[in-house]
């Protein structure tokens, strides 16, 4: 895994896609959480139901606190 400063990644929830700060098109504040997104469309496809998108994440053996 390469160490690039501040050039951590977050998945966006509706696609699977990887993106980061610099890459996302949108973000999305969602219970105190920033989610970013490759798109426009997928920030809204996630404002519109965001416990579907989220649910179909969860995580093996991670609790989310
Ligand atoms: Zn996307």
């Amino acid at each position: 895994m390469k160490h690039r400063h501040n050039e951590r990644t977050f998945k966006d929830p509706v696609c699977g896609m990887e993106v980061s700060r610099m890459t996302a098109a949108e973000e999305c504040v969602y219970q105190g959480k920033t989610y970013y997104f490759c798109a426009g469309t997928c920030r809204e496809a996630f404002a519109a139901d965001p416990e579907k998108y989220l649910r179909h994440h969860r995580q093996h053996g991670m609790k989310q606190k």
